[in-house]
């Protein structure tokens, strides 16, 4: 194997877990290692810190064990089981919620590496070459742990695999095959189309977060923003509402949430779906015709150097909704952008509700759930969140 030599000092984050090396912290390397290749890492005194995989890049090692242990089947066996035990300990693997994120990178001390269960499927992502060459041995490790519970592993990395690996289509079974593709999120059906659908098609994240919508929704009139597969839509008619009505810019996204409702509540008139640019819609529709809002944008900073016009956008957008919502009317507003810190985006949303003039309350803070956990030495891992405020 490889091994890389640090500069001196540039062991400290690793002494703290933290899992990346940066180029500039290599002072040397015995070989040549290859994109996705497994390496060891030595201190300038050329004492064991870390393995992991070797990538191009500005992060040029992401590891997987500070401990000098072999990464094999035995290894991602333990590292799977983990994850697995942890996720039972959250309540999330039972009959009437299957759909949980078992494998959150980082999160799980498994960097590059992304595994959604959806009912009997797990839909695998890999963000890294390494985990790409990995990907049978996980499989493997993934049925020993979950056993019968999984019947079908779908991998998933055509787009998340970086594009000078040159890897070319990576979209395929693993094992199984089947086309079943419905999931139960706390006793709601969804179809999962992990083929065609964004990230591993469906967005798990906001379980939490659409469950605590439901509560109040009863009598309300819902505008789900930017609603993808409709999972704020689908609770919101649970939780009673009076009509929902659920926009994205993507007609395929329309279509999903038009199945989704219809798997739910088939026939029931209060849901209809537009397939509309946010913005032109919040300019567009009358002023006190919801009083439930939800805002949950794609990412608008995917990089720092995107931050100031994404939080302009965030201001932008929450004081369309400010402006419009019924007196009363609650707003859940939301920020998925690692970039952008949970204090700029209250700030953001801040600045919006400054410029309405309406009176503003915080009535709840929101965050990812515990199947995204954070590792308490890569604080990046924190990337969602939100605010429910109540509007006078
Ligand atoms: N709330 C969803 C996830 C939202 S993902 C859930 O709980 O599953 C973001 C969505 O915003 C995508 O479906 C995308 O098609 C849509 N989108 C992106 N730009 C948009 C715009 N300008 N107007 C409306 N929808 C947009």
């Amino acid at each position: 194997m490889t091994t890389i030599h640090l500069r001196r000092g540039k062991e400290e984050s690793l002494r703290r877990f933290h899992p990346w090396i940066f180029s500039g912290a290599v002072h040397h390397i015995d070989g040549q290692p290859a994109e996705g290749d497994l390496v060891r890492v030595v201190t300038s005194e050329g004492q064991y810190i870390a393995t992991g995989h070797w990538q191009i890049g500005s992060i040029t090692v992401r590891v997987l064990t500070f401990d000098d242990e072999p990464v094999d089947a035995l290894f991602w066996q333990r590292r799977l089981s983990v994850a697995y035990q942890a996720r039972q300990a959250m309540g999330l693997c039972q009959q009437h919620n299957n759909t949980f994120r078992l494998v959150h990178g980082e999160g799980d001390n498994l960097p590059g590496l992304i595994i959604d269960i959806y009912g009997p499927t797990a839909v695998m992502q890999a963000h890294s070459v390494g985990m790409h060459m990995c990907r049978q041995e996980i499989a493997e490790a993934l049925q020993q742990v979950m056993g019968e519970r999984v019947r079908n592993i779908f991998y998933k990395s055509e787009t998340t695999l970086p594009f000078k690996a040159g890897l070319g289509q990576e979209n395929g079974f693993l094992l199984g095959g089947s086309p079943e593709n419905v999931a139960v999120e706390n006793g709601l059906k969804f179809h999962i189309d992990w083929l065609r659908g964004q990230k591993t098609g469906f967005f798990v994240d906001q379980r939490d977060n659409r469950s605590l919508l439901e509560h109040y929704s009863n009598g309300r009139r819902v505008l789900n923003m930017f609603c993808y597969t409709g999972g704020f839509s689908v609770y919101a008619m649970r939780g009673g509402a009076q009509l929902v009505h659920s926009v994205d810019s993507s007609a395929k996204a329309v279509e999903l949430v038009n199945q989704n409702v219809a798997l739910n509540f088939a026939g029931d008139q209060r849901h209809e779906a537009f397939a509309e640019d946010a913005f032109k819609y919040l300019e567009r529709m009358q002023p006190h015709q919801y009083d439930l809002i939800i805002l949950d944008p794609p990412a608008f900073a995917k990089h720092k150097d995107a931050l100031h016009n994404a939080l302009k956008g965030y201001t932008r957008l929450n004081a369309k909704a400010f402006e419009k919502i019924q007196p009363g009317g609650i707003l859940f507003t939301f920020s998925c952008s690692q970039a952008v810190s949970k204090e700029q985006f209250r700030m953001a949303v801040f600045t919006a509700a400054a410029q309405s003039g309406r009176r503003v309350r915080i009535l709840h803070q929101l965050h990812q759930p515990a199947d995204h956990p954070i590792n308490i030495y890569h604080p990046e891992g924190e990337y969602l969140k939100g605010l429910v405020l109540y509007v006078e």
